[in-house]
Formats: structure tokens, C-alpha cells, sequence
């Protein structure tokens, strides 16, 4: 990707310049061995600052894992809390370089939902809200009266252009406020991004938009990876719309983004409710081997599929693998491409050679599919994974492939509100208190207060042992931001304990 994103960098450069005279070989020589250089020190400054923002969740995780080894500090939820968050933080800055290499090779696909608007702007305000609040500053979600209740737009990608400017603007302002103003009209969304902070310099408002150009001496030192922008003006321009700058230093900014966004005919049926986690499966009893030569990775899945009912087994390298798929006649292999020594899709090949196609082969690997192995859909293997993977997207998979039918615990969304506590109300001695932290989280989810709606979910869940399913509940409506359903289970609890 390096080398690409430096032809992109020196592109940009090189719109600007042309100042050599055509006939003059030497000053052409020299522009672009600049640019050259100056794409080097761009990629290498880049590489820096990746690195950087690589460093800090691994640290955390580090930290918290062995604090885990040690059974020391904080408890095993809270610090498995922490180390899936910085998990999800790292996943997301891998997304973002490779969003960056996707926009450049054309190859970004948008989505198309009917999104429920209001909410949209609701939460995406309480994702940023700690983030000012942090500062001292207002977060102020400045919409037109009558915005309409459903919209199409691709959310992930709605999301991040806001949040990369909203983001910016907490950033780049000490005192004052960040305001996002939303108008409607006509199918054409204007979202603004106002904020009083340092502003920019009007020699600089174009140059901000390039790949890793931060700017400003001041500006400089809050700097992130300088990619933000690029990202930003990059989606709005796929998404058919424009991104435009007004600011003076000193002064703040208003960066403004304006996007055709229809409105479906008919309001569209919610989705059906989550259903809940796996428990286990229905039928006989089934056998998997799993081979990575990655220690970790064995336990970690392994202790995802033995608690489900599986007989699992694991090898490190094809020849440990053939062996053991020999003796146990697995239903499933799990099967790492990254393999010391020989590589995943050959051990892939020989087991398919040896079991024939009722072994189902799921390849996993860090890279895409065509790394240096068959197509992912061919003899060898059934079907392939990317890592880091979510847990049921694997067990979506490995359902598909077996033909087997998930038994699951009674749903989280969708029935919460009818059933707060899950099949057993509170009892009457802790209900009246439990109500009162409700209110409390019904009061802060409105102002999107994500530290302190903790702390109430902590407290809730130490009022006695029966109230510990209703504080998972909370936190994982809380953890997946469905602050909708995190209000309705605060609703509901109050209305029991009536
Ligand atoms: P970064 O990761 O540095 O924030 P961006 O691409 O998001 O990268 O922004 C590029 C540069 O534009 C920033 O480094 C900063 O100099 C400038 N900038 C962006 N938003 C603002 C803002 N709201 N106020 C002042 N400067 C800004």
C-alpha cells in the first residue's frame, strides 16, 4: 500500500506545482526528485504517527492482560471490557487505512438504508459528547424542527464523515462550543460543523483536504495521522455531494457538507429484534480441528466452541493436523493460512484429498483471500474468514457449513423492554432502588453521559446478585450504543417496581 499511497501523495503535490520550464530538464529533475522526497518524508512521517496510534490500545491491552496473568486490579469483566475496546479501536484504524486504499483503487462500495435521521444525529452526539465534555466545551446538536423520520444513506459511512469533522472541531477548539446544524430540504441534507477554536489559515483551507497535511504551528501539535480530511472529502464526493471550508485563524471554522439524501416512500419495518447469544446446538455431537500456530489463538477459539458443545482439537502444523483429522474424523477444520512452514491452503489441500468433500475447510487469515493462496471459493476450502473476526460472524459460518441450528438464550433486544430483569423480576427489597438508578440512566442517556450511565449499571448490578442480568443487559445496549434500548430497560424497570 506504501508505494500507492505515495503515487497519490505526489499526485497532489504535483496538481500545484509545475513551475519547471517544459525545456528545462534539470529544474524537472529536481521538481521531482522534491517530490519525491517530500512524498518519502510524508510516507515516513505517516508510518510514525500509524505507529503511534497503534501503540496506545496495544498498551492497553498488554496492561490489562496481565493484570488478568496475575488476577490483580480491576476484575476480569472490566478489564476484558477494556481490552475488546481497544481491540475495536485498533480494528478501526486498520479500516481506515485500508478505507484510504479502497478510495484510491475506486473500490469503496456504499450501502443503501433507510435510516432513522433524528436518532442518527442522537446518537452520533452522544458517541462524541465525553469528548467535549472533556474539554469544557458545548456539544450542541442544532437540527431543523422538522427533519424526516427516515432517510437513505449509507450509516457507517454518514457516520464517519460527521464524526471526522465533529472529531476535528473538539480538537482544534479550548473554549466555546462545537455546534452541528442540520437543515433539510428538499432531499438535500446541509450538515455544519461550527466551532470556535483556532481556525485556519485561508492559504491553508485547501491543502487540509490532502492525504497527511496538518497545518499550522499550533495546529501541528494536536495533529493526528492527517488522513481525517482526506477520508472525509473523499466519501462525500462518492456519496455525490460536496464538503466546503470557511474559516479565519482565530476565528474557528464551519466546514459544511452538503449530500442528496431521499426520503423512501413508505416508512420501513424495523429490523427484527437480536436474537440471543449461542448456547450451544441442536443434534449429535460435533468435531472441529483447529490449526494455527499461534498458541493464542488455538485457546481463544477453542474456548469459544467447547463451552458450545464441540470436541475440539488442535495442531500447530499440517503434518500434526493430518494425523489428528486421521484419528477423529473431524466435521470441521479451522485452518490458519499463515502456517510456519508449510502453508495453510497446501495442509487445506491435503486434507481435502484425504476426507473428500464431507470435510467442511473454513480458512481464517489476516489477509485477504488472494494472499498467495486458491481463490477463496476454491476445491480446497469451503469458505474463508478474515481476522480479526467477530464471534458470530464465525459461528455464522461454521452453522452455514455444518448445517446445524444454534440454541440461544432468551433475546437481548426487542424483548428487553418487556422483560428488564430477564425471566425473573427484582425482588421487591431491591426493585424501588434499582428504579431509582433508571431514572437516573434515563436522565443521563438524554445528555449521552457514557462514564456516569457506568457508574449507575455498576451500581445496579452491586445492589444484589438478581439484578446482575439486568446489568449486563444495560451495558451491552450500552457497549453496542443502542441507547434507545438502554432507555426503554431503564423505562421498563421503573414501570415493575410501580
Ligand atoms: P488530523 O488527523 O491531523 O486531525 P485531518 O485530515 O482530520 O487530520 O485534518 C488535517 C488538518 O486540518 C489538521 O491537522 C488541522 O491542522 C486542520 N484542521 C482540521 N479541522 C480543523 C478545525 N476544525 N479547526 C482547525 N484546524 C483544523
Amino acid at each position: 500500500m506504501a508505494g500507492r499511497l505515495t503515487n497519490w501523495l505526489k499526485g497532489q503535490g504535483e496538481g500545484g506545482s509545475g513551475t519547471a520550464a517544459p525545456d528545462d530538464a534539470v529544474a524537472q529533475l529536481r521538481a521531482a526528485k522534491e517530490a519525491a522526497e517530500a512524498a518519502n518524508e510524508a510516507k515516513t512521517r505517516f508510518l510514525a504517527s500509524v505507529s503511534h496510534e497503534i501503540r496506545s490500545p496495544l498498551n492497553a491491552i498488554y496492561g490489562y492482560a496481565q493484570l488478568l496473568e496475575r488476577n490483580e486490579g480491576k476484575d476480569a469483566v472490566s478489564a476484558a471490557r477494556v481490552i475488546r475496546r481497544s481491540a475495536e479501536h485498533l480494528s478501526h484504524l486498520v479500516e481506515g487505512l485500508l478505507d484510504i486504499s479502497q478510495v484510491e483503487g475506486g473500490a469503496l462500495r456504499l450501502s443503501r438504508e433507510a435510516i432513522r435521521f433524528p436518532e442518527f444525529l442522537d446518537q452520533l452526539i452522544a458517541m462524541l459528547e465525553l469528548q467535549a465534555q472533556a474539554k469544557g466545551l458545548a456539544l450542541v446538536l442544532d437540527r431543523q424542527e422538522h427533519l424526516p423520520e427516515f432517510v437513505h444513506a449509507d450509516p457507517k459511512r454518514l457516520r464517519q464523515v460527521l464524526i471526522n469533522l465533529v472529531a476535528n472541531a473538539i480538537k482544534f477548539t479550548d473554549h466555546g462550543a462545537v455546534t452541528l446544524k442540520v437543515a433539510y430540504r428538499n432531499q438535500l441534507a446541509t450538515f455544519t460543523v461550527i466551532d470556535t477554536g483556532i481556525g485556519i489559515a485561508p492559504e491553508d483551507t485547501a491543502r487540509i483536504f490532502a492525504p497527511f497535511e496538518r497545518v499550522g504551528g499550533e495546529a501541528g501539535e494536536r495533529a493526528g495521522v492527517g488522513l481525517g480530511l482526506a477520508i472525509t472529502q473523499a466519501l462525500v464526493h462518492i456519496m455525490g455531494g460536496e464538503i466546503r471550508v470557511e474559516s479565519a485563524l482565530g476565528e474557528g471554522s464551519r466546514f459544511t457538507v452538503r449530500l442528496m439524501l431521499s426520503q423512501p416512500l413508505a416508512p420501513p419495518t424495523d429490523p427484527a429484534p437480536e436474537p440471543g447469544a449461542v448456547t450451544g446446538y441442536l443434534g449429535r455431537e460435533r468435531w472441529v480441528v483447529l490449526i494455527d500456530d499461534d498458541p493464542a489463538h488455538l485457546a481463544m477459539v477453542r474456548g469459544l466452541l467447547e463451552p458450545l458443545g464441540f470436541q475440539v482439537r488442535t495442531a500447530s502444523d499440517g503434518e500434526g493436523a493430518l494425523a489428528l483429522a486421521a484419528q477423529v474424523q473431524p466435521d470441521l477444520v479451522l485452518c490458519d493460512v499463515m502456517l510456519v512452514g508449510e502453508s495453510g491452503w497446501d495442509v487445506a489441500a491435503r486434507l481435502r484429498r484425504r476426507h473428500g468433500a464431507a470435510l467442511k475447510i473454513v480458512m481464517l487469515s489476516g489477509e485477504g483471500p488472494r494472499s498467495g493462496g486458491p481463490l477463496a471459493d476454491g476445491p480446497a476450502n469451503d469458505t474463508f474468514i478474515m481476522k480479526p473476526f467477530d464471534f458470530t460472524v464465525l459461528l455464522d459460518v461454521i452453522a452455514a457449513q455444518l448445517g446445524m441450528e444454534w440454541v440461544r438464550a432468551p433475546g437481548l433486544s426487542g424483548t428487553a423492554a418487556e422483560a428488564p430483569g430477564g425471566a425473573a423480576p427484582l425482588p421487591f427489597t431491591i426493585a424501588p432502588r434499582a428504579a431509582a438508578h433508571c431514572a437516573e440512566i434515563e436522565r443521563l442517556v438524554r445528555i449521552g453521559h457514557v462514564r456516569a450511565i457506568e457508574a449507575e449499571i455498576d451500581a445496579i448490578a452491586a445492589l444484589a446478585p438478581e439484578a446482575a442480568l439486568l446489568a449486563d443487559r444495560m451495558r451491552g445496549a450500552l457497549d453496542s450504543f443502542d441507547l434507545k434500548a438502554l432507555a426503554s430497560l431503564a423505562k421498563a424497570v421503573q414501570a415493575d417496581a410501580a
